[in-house]
């Protein structure tokens, strides 16, 4: 049996093909599996789980189903949906996880983040995810109406994105040194991260030892996921309709 991980699906009403697809993954390709690993950017923007926009309830139903059936969901949150809390488990009963944490898979100590935070070159930014990230800046944020979080939320947006442009891909790429310094830090010869959208497998040495960063590529534009067993890991695209 096989242990399943995928990052930025990025679920929004912007591309509604990939929730459709999304949908069919956890009825079809996910079960049978040993459990299922969604290292964030889930949904294009999770503004909490009391303001659920109706079109994440088929995926949330969807997920419910597949956790009913026995099969183990893990959640980590992503730069974009980093509110999903205790109401989202229990809607649908994934588990969230820490980002960063490390994980047995198949006899292999293996070291799972979103990757944001691997994003060391970007000093902007990685401020900006402090803020986000504090307990006080999310107390404040969650007590505002719907409609403040929704203008809130699109503010933020647009501002990245006018950031973002220009900055290098260098820039928001991972920093070598942070990679070696997680890896190092958690014991590990094996990463396992998405958020950059360069899906790739990267072979590296940690204090002289082979090891191996493995990129999960996005949903709307590489299909991607990562299926690991005993045999090791196979980074590869799913079947495009
Ligand atoms: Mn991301």
């Amino acid at each position: 049996m096989a242990t399943l991980f995928i990052s930025d699906i990025h679920l929004g009403d912007e591309y509604p093909q990939i929730c459709q697809r999304f949908v069919e993954f956890l009825a079809t390709e996910a079960p049978g599996n040993e459990a299922l690993y969604i290292l964030g950017d889930l949904f294009e923007v999770w503004i909490g789980d009391d303001a659920v926009q109706t079109e994440h309830r088929t995926v949330l139903e969807a997920l419910r189903r597949l956790c009913d059936s026995g099969l183990p969901v893990y959640v980590m949150h992503g730069n974009r949906d980093f509110l999903l809390g205790k109401e989202f488990e229990a809607m649908t009963g994934c588990q969230l996880i820490d980002d960063p944490v490390v994980i047995d898979l198949h006899g292999t100590p293996t070291l799972l983040m979103h990757g944001d935070s691997l994003c060391t070159d970007d000093e902007e930014y990685i401020q900006f995810r402090t803020q986000l990230r504090s307990p006080a800046w999310q107390q404040q944020f969650l007590a505002a109406s719907v409609e403040q979080r929704i203008q809130i939320a699109r503010q933020y947006r647009t501002e990245s994105m006018s950031r973002n442009q220009n900055k290098s891909v260098e820039i928001m790429d991972v920093n070598a040194q942070a990679v070696i310094e997680a890896m190092q830090k958690h014991s590990v010869t094996q990463l396992i991260h998405g958020h950059t959208h360069r899906p790739a497998v990267h072979v590296l040495e940690i204090d002289g030892k082979p090891a191996q960063r493995i990129v999960l590529g996005d949903w709307y534009s590489q299909n991607s996921s990562l299926r690991c067993d005993e045999a090791g890991c196979r980074l590869s695209n799913l079947k495009r309709n």
